[in-house]
């Protein structure tokens, strides 16, 4: 029977964080860096499904019952929300919207789930990613 022993030391608590983003690997990999390395989140929880935060503003109740029970069992302190360009979710969800209708509807979104989580008392920041040069950039989202 194959056994592989993961390098990661063991630590049986929660930090208290949760990120929110889209399952594009595209991006994954460098949303994992911009937490740990500009956000400085060393560890984190994580809800990485098609759209991110989308389901959210969405009402989508299965999310949202999971999201409920993370916030409680791990007792989530503060919430990163993670949108990001070019998301094949959006555009399957608004084939009418131009690109630049897309951004908006998903800044739009990112900026209602914050309050979503404002209103539960929890410190909530949004980015959005895109590429410039060929490089991932996150910019965060305000009102
Ligand atoms: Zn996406």
């Amino acid at each position: 029977m194959e056994r592989f022993k993961s390098w990661v030391a063991w630590r049986d608590e929660f930090s208290g964080n949760l990120a929110i983003f889209c399952s594009d690997e595209r991006f994954a990999a460098a949303t994992l860096e911009f937490l740990r390395r500009h956000l400085e989140i060393d560890r984190c929880d994580l809800m990485v499904v098609a759209g991110g935060p989308a389901f959210i503003p969405q009402n989508e109740t299965a999310l949202i019952e999971r999201l409920e029970l993370l916030l409680k069992a791990h007792e989530i302190k503060q919430v990163i929300i993670i949108a990001h360009d070019d998301c094949g979710y959006y555009k399957h969800h608004h084939k009418r919207l131009s690109p630049q209708m897309l951004k908006e509807k998903q800044r739009d979104d990112l900026l209602t789930a914050l309050k979503a989580f404002q209103a539960k008392v929890i410190r909530a920041r949004a980015f959005f990613a895109f590429v410039e040069n060929g490089e991932v950039i996150f910019e965060e989202i305000k009102e």
